[in-house]
């Protein structure tokens, strides 16, 4: 074995962080990693590859690795062999089932963990225990992104490839720091505007990269996207620039949406958003003149109060321009994590079934019983936001979350912390001992990525293969093992021997991933969904038409929802959103050496106005202050911010996390927490 060890070895992996899904070979001897070498046969990203993908694999090795199950005692953890603790997790949770129903129980899954732990996460609380009380971090991001397009054009992801985005003739950024969150595909967006004359409009808070390099840049006041959209949409109708022939051929609610646009003209617009109306015309007529438009957006967008409603504004603008259909056209939604997508396709969502067939379809229901012999739940699950309150009110007495930081990302962070402390049965399977393990009961060891095989799903929808580079450390295991050795504690009788044969079950049940078969994601070879029985796949969607009984695209009239309001003392914007080097909260980033070392704090931007009115420097310690808890962070000041509006990146695990201040309320259609409207007050913390 230590002759073995000292081999090096190659092995082609998919990146743990962001949902442009950069592939790459792996380099290793033992159990380090030597470097990662990219493949020019890599689909989404050929030879280029961002910091994190590049120098953020050390944590693996953390000395903060779990690698034995741990379960409570009175305020401590002790060591359990796993037969300890999966006995008593199947005795607890049969215990709570018995006595409360299955609705009792709730299942929060993981947008780092691969399509088929996903898959395997929701059967166990579908088939195993019977509640559709699944949930995962999409609900955090881009479940408003999804609802757009499901009530418009009916498929909830990307409509091409990041190679489509880079033919677009125009492409409109909306609420995303694209060059940071998503580097490699900025890039792509860098050069073709650089060097092929696309056009570039950015939308955004905050002056980042993108905005700089656009050729247009506007502004607007936080939370009023959605004016601005569906002015620029209603002036492009007036002028007669609408596509009226791809309008009358694949669109209904043509008039109907006409009217809904009434009251959005360029003067209400300008007074709301702070956009100017010049500019505004300006970004029609871009439109008017590129043959193509792609808009991507991200948070920024989702995360407003009134996030579904806006998504589906872009949706409708890019249907009344005729932006469907073809390469350069579409909808972009930025997918954050790396299986973000893959999560929610492979059915962990209260009502969605793999593939996003309805749970209230009697006939799906009945397909999914007979193949997995026990009768799947009617009733409708809760999602992650509602388990936060059926917490508090006693009605979710049991909770089993896998690899997601909620303590630290959910939004209302101290509520969600208080509701942890009044469940009677608390399960937790993470690869660290996270903040959310503190409040655990057992926590299980799993392995992360480099340590096992299973597929991820990408922002375009496209499934590709990781192959394992290490054995599990210590005792943890794969996500999809353990699972499977809950659910055969409970009385399960799975036998899965390789994820493989868990994607055969969900193809041979959903029908998007009806011909995802392992020996067509051989290496580098990838497919995106809808991939039908014969093994052919979609790069561009809708070119056969829309996927509604017609085949025609739905215009969905919306109206803007007002941002919260707040007590005057709340006088200071907080934007949020990520810096390159670190990952969301930064469990994994923080744990890599070459990368904290490089940026090994957040800070917190503050415009030169603000500086001057507050006395602030650069270094200034500040406590911010929301109805709903404060942090405590150093400022920085920058142009980049303007006014009263402040930035402060989400990745903090201590003092400083946003989500301390962050509030309860969320968009009415999806539930997705208002991350991006807080108020605050800020002092300046005294020196000591
Ligand atoms: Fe990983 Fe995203 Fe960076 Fe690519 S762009 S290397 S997927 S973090």
């Amino acid at each position: 074995a230590a002759m073995r060890e000292e081999r090096i070895k190659k092995t082609k992996t998919v990146c743990t962080y962001c949902g442009v899904g950069c592939s790459f070979d792996i380099w290793t001897k033992g159990r380090k990693v030597l470097k990662v070498e990219p493949n020019a046969e890599a689909p989404a990203n050929g030879i280029s590859t961002c910091v994190k993908g590049k120098f953020g694999w050390d944590f693996v090795n953390s000395e903060d690795r779990l690698t034995k199950p741990l379960i409570r005692e009175g305020d401590v953890f002790r060591e359990a062999e796993w037969d300890e603790a999966l006995d008593l997790i199947a005795e607890k949770m049969s215990a709570i089932k018995e006595e409360s129903g299955p609705h009792a129980l709730g299942f929060i899954s993981s947008s780092k963990c691969t399509n088929e732990e996903s898959y395997l996460m929701q059967k166990l609380a579908r088939g195993v225990i019977g509640t559709n009380n699944i949930d995962n971090c999409s609900r955090y991001c881009q479940s408003p992104a999804t609802m757009g397009l499901f009530r418009t054009v009916g498929y909830g992801g990307d409509s091409g490839s990041i190679t489509d985005i880079e033919k677009a003739g125009m492409v409109l950024i909306i609420g995303s720091n694209t060059a940071e969150s998503h580097p490699v595909l900025a890039t792509r967006v860098k050069r073709s505007h650089k060097l092929k004359g696309q056009k570039l409009v950015v939308s955004d808070l905050r002056e980042h990269e993108m905005a700089q390099r656009a050729d247009l840049f506007v502004k607007p006041n936080p939370s009023s996207d959605l004016v601005w959209l569906s002015a620029v949409t209603k002036y492009i109708i007036d002028q007669g620039w609408a596509d009226r022939e791809f309008i009358d051929n694949q669109v209904n609610g043509y008039d109907e949406y006409c009217k809904s646009l009434e009251e959005y003209t360029l003067e209400y617009a300008e007074q709301v958003t702070g956009i100017s109306k010049e500019d505004m015309i300006q970004i029609a007529e871009m439109i008017r003149d590129s043959d193509s438009l792609a808009v991507l957006w991200a948070m920024g967008v989702t995360q407003q109060l009134g996030g579904s409603d806006t998504s589906t504004a872009i949706s409708n603008l890019l249907l009344v321009t005729g932006n469907y259909t073809r390469p350069g056209c579409g909808s972009y939604p930025l997918r954050g994590h790396n299986n973000v997508q893959g999560a929610s396709d492979f059915g962990s969502m209260p009502d969605r079934m793999p593939g996003y067939e309805k749970v209230a379809d009697p006939d799906v229901r009945a397909k999914y019983s007979e193949a997995w012999g026990s009768e799947v739940p009617e009733h409708p699950g809760l999602n992650n936001h509602d388990m936060v309150d059926a917490m508090h009110d006693g009605t979710l007495r049991a909770l089993y979350i896998k690899g997601e930081e909620m303590a630290l990302v959910d939004s209302n962070v101290n509520y969600v912390r208080a509701g942890f402390e009044k469940l009677d049965f608390f399960v937790v399977q993470d690869i660290f001992f996270s903040k959310t393990a503190e409040y655990a009961d057992v926590i299980l060891p799993a392995s992360p990525s480099l340590e096992k095989e299973g597929t991820f799903t990408n922002t375009e929808r496209r499934f590709q293969r990781l192959y394992q580079v290490l054995e599990p450390l210590g005792e943890s295991k794969p996500d999809w093992q353990i699972i499977m050795d809950v659910a055969n504690k409970l009385g399960a009788e799975w036998k899965y021997e390789h994820p493989s044969e868990i994607m055969e079950e969900a193809a041979k049940l959903a029908p998007l991933f009806a011909g995802v078969r392992y020996d067509l994601l051989e290496g580098y070879n990838s497919l995106q969904w809808p991939v039908r029985e014969d093994g052919t796949d979609t790069p561009l969607l809708f070119t056969d038409g829309f996927p509604f009984p017609d085949k025609k695209a739905r215009l969905f009239p919306v109206k803007w929802t007002t941002p919260l309001e707040y007590e005057d003392k709340y006088d200071i914007h907080v934007n949020n959103g990520r810096l390159l080097e670190h990952f969301h909260e930064g469990n994994l980033t923080y744990r890599s050496k070459g990368i904290s070392s490089k940026t090994p704090s957040v800070f917190l931007e503050v415009s030169t106005e603000l500086a001057k009115e507050r006395r602030l420097t650069s270094g200034t310690e500040v406590r911010l202050i929301s109805p709903y808890g404060q942090v405590v962070v150093r400022c920085h000041v920058t142009d980049r911010v303007k006014g009263k509006e402040v930035y402060l990146p989400m990745n903090d695990m201590g003092n400083a996390a946003i989500n301390l201040l962050t509030s309860s309320y969320a968009d009415k259609d999806t539930d997705t927490p208002a991350y991006k409207d807080i108020m605050v007050k800020m002092e300046v913390v005294e020196e000591r």
